[in-house]
């Protein structure tokens, strides 16, 4: 590794930016930057900035990680709200310096040392920003908080434990149907607990959103959304199309899977807490303990490639993994990158069940895109858009797929579970997406109108699930959307994963026709980061585009034969 040693993660030293200082030093970037008199003066002022904002992000970042491992420790929570009431501030100032950069008199110059992409970007970003919304976003961030201080606040006593939302994740597919169903009793009653609160939180972060659009000059907040999400090469349009395509070619797959599992599983009326259920002695669990996994995921990256070994290794060594759940830990999984460590860090909340190994895959292949574009020197090109970085976390799903023996005494059974859950996720993303497009081209509706809408949008792409709901009021009466984190925090961000899912398909393809080949082109993904919009990464990666009809069709027709060859039972 190229990184100069590094230390463990939780021995670097925790320090808090000075932010006012911060937004100082930006503003004279800006400045020098405007004042420049020749091209190449320019361009060494854009590349000591870059580095400069190098060195904030990975404070900031490191804030961000510690406050998710522990939500209620106070020196945590206390620099997160510092973060929350200064961040847009910080926008602003970095916005100057993107004003001045796409103003610039050297411009072709600098385009040609950049290139124009960057451009795009800073357009983008300037197109989605401004001082005036500093408010409004101070707000929309501490209200992101309560959220995630509220959902990691659950304490549930069962079966003589205490547990988070997460550690109930394990006794929901339990194999014993009693305990499902007391477990779910629990679980839900919590949720309701919680319920008026959330409705709140999010009703005030539409409201937020909407007047921040307004007073850019949008419509409402979809056109703001797109622009935030760096949609270049896509309109909403496209997406309302991919979501028919969804529901017309992968709902009755979906449905027909879930029939099957209910007839394996010897259920005959399904309820709330058998959604997840797939084989009657239940679902296959991974072996051992967290540092087991670990071991086998070493195991697995050494015979799979020499880089992902070398990287993982690395990862490992330096504590970079944060994988079990525990009280007080943001709920979800995530990767992120510190910047000028050239490194990664993974968060997870393990709680014993097969995702625990999709988690650890997924999450290591955003790590291994990161290790891929490490050299990329424009901080905006080293990943790409979501949905393109998406596609780097699940097709590396698959690429394990051959190790899963590693993790399970039935890795057939796993595959299938893996496989199967991939395809119906698709109509439930879509849903989520559906949805948040509703709500903004609505901000006016009342929360009753929301779970109402959701609950339409449920029975429209996953009938099963609604059917099943009977009995549990909370999601009967169209709660399930409370649970999504990404609608609260990050909105928009969700068919991002059903295009990555689509694309993870067809590598898992191409990976069981010819592995060299498959692995090559998924490198090669990885490596160009950013430097291209979605459909132009596909294109210059051939992969199919999931927006041109029939590839979705295409991509899934041979995976539900090979489900079928799984002949499990
Ligand atoms: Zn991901």
């Amino acid at each position: 590794m190229s990184n100069k040693d590094i230390g463990v993660f939780e021995e670097w030293p925790f320090k808090t930016p000075h932010i006012k200082t911060v937004i100082k030093k930006i503003e004279a970037f800006a400045k020098a930057f405007s004042n420049a008199t020749s091209e190449k003066e320019a361009y060494s002022i854009y590349k000591k900035y870059s580095h400069y904002s190098d060195k904030v992000a990975d404070q900031i970042t490191h804030i961000q990680v510690l406050y998710t491992l522990n939500t209620q420790k106070e020196e945590y929570v206390k620099a997160q709200n510092l973060l929350a009431e200064n961040g847009p501030a910080l926008s602003s100032a970095s916005l100057l310096f993107s004003k001045a950069l796409v103003s610039s008199p050297y411009r072709s110059y600098l385009e040609s040392k950049l290139g124009s992409h960057l451009f795009t970007i800073l357009d983008y970003q300037i197109k989605s920003f401004d001082p005036r919304l500093e408010e409004d976003a101070v707000k929309e961030n501490k209200l992101v908080m309560k959220y995630q201080a509220l959902t990691a606040s659950a304490q549930i006593e069962f079966q003589g434990g205490v547990h988070t939302l997460s550690q109930m994740g394990k006794f929901l597919v339990d194999p014993d149907r009693h305990v499902r169903k007391e477990a779910s009793a629990l679980y839900y009653s919590f949720l309701s607990g919680i319920k008026d609160q959330l409705e709140d939180i999010y009703d005030q972060l539409v409201k937020l959103r909407d007047h921040e659009a307004k007073l850019m000059g949008y419509k409402n907040y979809v056109e703001l959304g797109y622009l935030r999400m760096n949609r270049f090469d896509y309109s909403k349009e496209d997406v309302a199309r991919y979501r028919e395509e969804i529901n017309q070619v992968v709902t009755p797959i979906a449905n027909k899977l879930f029939k099957q599992d209910m007839k394996r599983c010897g259920i005959s009326t399904p309820k709330v807490y058998d959604l997840g259920m797939m084989f009657k002695d239940g679902n296959p669990t991974p072996f051992g303990d967290t540092n087991d996994k670990i071991e086998s995921a070493k195991k697995m990256y050494s015979e799979l490639s020499s880089d992902a070994s070398t990287f993982f290794n690395f990862m490992a060594d330096h504590h970079l993994l944060d994988l079990e759940a525990r009280a007080g830990k943001s709920n979800g999984g995530y990767m992120t990158y510190f910047p000028m460590k050239k490194c990664p860090f993974i968060f997870s909340n393990f709680n014993g069940t097969s995702g625990d190994v999709d988690v650890l895959t997924h999450e290591f292949g955003h790590s291994f895109q990161s290790y891929c574009a490490r050299n990329i020197k424009v901080p905006e090109y080293r990943a790409p858009t979501y949905e393109s970085c998406e596609i780097d976390s699940m097709a590396m799903e698959f690429f394990a797929e051959p190790w899963m023996n590693l993790f399970f005494k039935e890795p057939t059974k796993y595959r299938y579970e893996h496989l199967a859950s991939s395809i119906s996720f698709l109509p439930y993303g879509v849903t989520v997406d559906e949805f948040q497009e509703w709500v903004y081209e609505n901000p006016e509706a009342t929360p009753a109108q929301r779970d109402e809408k959701w609950h339409e949008l449920e029975v429209k792409y996953t009938p099963w699930k609604a059917k099943a709901y009977k009995g549990c009021s909370y999601m009967e009466s169209g709660h399930r959307w409370l649970m999504q984190l990404h609608i609260f925090e990050l909105p928009f961000y969700y068919v991002d994963y059903t295009l990555a899912q689509v694309l993870a398909f067809e590598f898992f393809n191409l990976d069981r026709k010819n592995h060299e080949k498959a692995w090559k082109k998924y490198v090669k993904l990885n490596t160009l980061g950013g430097r291209l919009p979605f459909r132009s990464l596909l294109a210059k990666t051939g992969l199919k585009d999931p927006f041109v009809t029939g590839t979705v069709k295409k991509t899934i027709h041979p995976l539900v034969k090979l489900l079928k060859d799984y002949n499990v039972h």
